[in-house]
């Protein structure tokens, strides 16, 4: 069990590319190095995104197997931990959260009490697990985003404003330790493109503002509504953590149409994913884009994403492939009623990309088609 996991060193910070993989930290510390040099925002996205197909699929027992020990001192929040479980599981195949009566083996106690904010102490692989405390004066509204959001950092994320590269993306406009804080979180490196859609955001207000002209990334958040859920690119950050696993409901397999990894769960319907018309909300099983988890799978035959990169596209958080050319003819498109404007560049996150980007996972793909009666297109 935990095999990954526990044969890497303890950092109580944060996870890093450091306690999982070393060929991957290095490449990872590569690549950042590079973004934060780079002025260039689509460079920045694509140092970032090529690097995220790194994991080799582990088997049923390789999976990290993680207790979870609710106290009886918790009563509202039983909903929000039933679901953040099954959401965290179903995200990451190598992950097994499990609840557990017994709190001798639980690496995470999840508490409750009345003032004091949520927090978390601790990292479910120190030597006295994490534990959790949630606020039952918290606003119902947050409740659900928080329990994700702690259970995150009992795995070991971090606030996504705390990265080394912060400050390309955002303004911090308070001395409070929970912004600032000069230890070792101010040196973490991003696993993913900086992403202001992190369930591992705080709320942009006076004390954190976006840098409206610091990247296009912001394009493609128009609100400032907090984060509900996990992004896109926490699954891809959860899957580079804890690599993919083989189990009953994941099993993915290359789609001969594109020489993809698919498993086929019923996985895209959430947010941020564009799709043609006619595609049904799975993973595949043939075509299109794939989950965040197979995305960083390395697959040891056909290594389709290496081909890519060579061809100088990368996987964007859309699922997609993208080149960041410019398109000659930059057309507008629908979206829930509204009509909006191709930004004229192929990705780098999201969007409908070039023809022959789109062709690599759908050979049937039309660019002017996708963007004149898509109505599920992103925005760019
Ligand atoms: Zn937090
Ligand atoms: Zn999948
Ligand atoms: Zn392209």
């Amino acid at each position: 069990m935990n095999k990954e996991i526990d044969k890497h060193a303890i950092s109580f910070s944060a996870i890093s590319a450091y306690d999982v993989d070393q060929e991957l930290a290095t490449r990872l510390e590569t690549s950042s190095e590079k973004a934060l040099r780079s002025s260039d925002p689509v460079y920045r996205a694509k140092c970032f995104y090529e690097i995220q197909t790194c994991r080799e699929l582990g088997n049923t027992e390789d999976q990290c197997q993680i207790g979870v020990y609710v106290n009886k001192t918790v009563s509202t929040y039983h909903g929000h931990i039933t679901k953040t479980i099954k959401d965290i599981n179903i995200a990451a195949p190598g992950i097994n959260l499990y609840e557990t009566a017994d709190d001798s083996h639980a690496k995470i106690t999840i508490g409750e009490g009345k003032g004091k904010g949520c927090y978390t102490r601790g990292i479910f692989k120190g030597p006295d697990g994490a534990y959790v405390h949630l606020d039952t004066d918290w606003s119902d509204d947050w409740k659900g985003q928080t329990t994700i959001h702690e259970l995150l950092h009992a795995l070991g994320f971090q606030h996504e404003f705390k990265r080394k590269d912060a400050e390309k993306y955002v303004n911090i406009n308070t001395n409070d330790y929970q912004y600032k804080d000069k230890g070792d979180h101010q040196r973490i490196r991003g696993l993913t493109r900086f992403d202001p859609f992190s369930v591992m955001m705080y709320p942009e207000n006076e004390d954190m503002e976006r840098l409206e002209n610091g990247d296009i990334v912001w394009r493609l958040k128009s609100e400032t509504t907090p984060n509900k859920q996990m992004s896109e690119l926490d699954k891809v950050a959860l899957n580079m953590v804890f690599r993919p696993c083989r189990g009953n409901d994941y099993n993915p397999k290359i789609g001969p149409t594109t020489d993809m990894l698919y498993c086929g769960r019923s996985v895209m319907t959430g947010n941020q994913q564009i799709t043609p018309t006619d595609t049904d909300g799975r993973c595949g099983p043939d075509n299109w884009a794939n989950c965040p988890a197979c995305r960083v799978l390395i697959d040891g035959t056909k290594m389709k994403c290496q081909r890519m990169y060579d061809k100088g596209k990368w996987q964007g958080w859309s699922g997609l492939f993208y080149c960041g050319k410019k398109f000659s003819t930059p057309k507008k498109y629908v979206k829930n009623g509204t009509i909006l404007e191709h930004d004229g560049v192929c990705g780098p996150d999201n969007g409908p990309p070039c023809n022959e980007c789109g062709r690599e996972m759908y050979p049937e793909y039309d660019y002017s088609k996708e963007v004149e009666s898509d109505d599920d297109c992103v925005i760019l």
